[in-house]
């Protein structure tokens, strides 16, 4: 848990979240400011600041975080594809500085 940053909040239920989905080592919530009729993000619960943080013990999680994205993107009622997005760093974009996989859609082709 890394103070002051807002995922690792919602994983310790500091604050809520919309969630979808949680088990053991991951967590997915409903985007706070959605970009599309469909948006929720793919959080691993342990505070990896971003993929460029990331490492080889990391493989097994980083696997099941994209294993998992269809499998929420069905339930969540996207039958014919969604966008994964992943922000890394300033100059990706990133805001909340905890690794973290959007899964959008239901927008068309490019919503967000
Ligand atoms: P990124 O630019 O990839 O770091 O995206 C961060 C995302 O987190 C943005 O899409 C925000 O809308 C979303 N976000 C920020 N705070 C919350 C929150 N408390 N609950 C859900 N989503 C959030
Ligand atoms: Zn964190």
């Amino acid at each position: 848990m890394s103070e002051n940053c807002i995922f690792c909040k919602i994983v310790a239920g500091d604050i809520p979240a919309n969630k979808l989905y949680e088990d053991d080592q991951l967590i997915a919530f409903h985007d706070i400011h959605p970009a599309a009729p469909v948006h929720f993000m793919i959080v691993p619960k342990e505070h990896i600041v971003s993929l460029a943080e990331a490492n080889q013990r990391h493989e097994q999680l980083l696997g099941r975080i994209l294993l998992l994205a269809p499998i929420l993107a069905k339930e969540q009622g996207l039958n014919d594809g969604f966008r994964t997005i992943i922000n890394t760093g300033k100059g990706g974009g990133q805001e909340v500085m905890h690794l973290h996989v959007h899964v959008i859609g239901g927008g068309g082709p490019r919503a967000m």
